[in-house]
């Protein structure tokens, strides 16, 4: 998975033609085509686009806007099946790119309960931490990173410059 920051620069240096819309506070693109793929399925080369899936990402902060990533799928000619494209940013089924405190809180193995009622924050707003890259007030971030054992700069370092 992908640092916001990371993935940010990744499609700010796409080539013009993958980006479809560009405002203020949306863009829409898509990523360019590869020279061969394979079907995942049967290893076939003989494969063709399908469609065009069009998926809001999820985790960004606010301030970043809107991004649709119009996911390829491809149809295997071979044996029928259609898959997505490979991307570096989310996973096969995922809408939400990489949250450092959701990577760390897993890593622990501690739930979004335990946190919650450790810190005293609601599950709703605790889950915009991570869903929609919220970021907490010190005080609560500190309580945060205190009962994850690490330091606010470890979650949120990469955010809040
Ligand atoms: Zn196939």
């Amino acid at each position: 998975m992908m640092r916001i920051k990371d993935f940010l620069e990744y499609v700010s240096l796409l080539p013009e033609d993958c980006i479809e819309v560009k405002t203020a506070q949306e863009i829409q693109f898509h990523l360019p085509r590869k020279e061969s793929v394979e079907c995942p399925v049967c290893g076939s080369s003989y494969v063709s686009i399908d469609s065009y899936y069009p998926q809001r990402l999820r985790g960004l902060p606010a301030s970043a806007g809107t991004y649709i990533y119009k996911r390829r799928r491809y149809r295997c000619k071979d044996c029928g099946k259609t898959f997505a494209e490979p991307n570096p940013f989310i996973g096969s089924h995922q809408r939400t790119l990489g949250n450092r405190l959701r990577q760390i809180r897993a890593q622990k193995k501690i739930t979004q309960g335990k946190v919650v009622e450790a810190c005293g924050v609601p599950l709703y707003l605790y889950r915009k931490y991570e869903d929609d890259a919220e970021i907490p007030s010190l005080v609560v971030a500190m309580k945060i990173a205190d009962y994850l054992d690490t330091d606010v700069m470890e979650i949120w370092g990469d955010q809040l410059n």
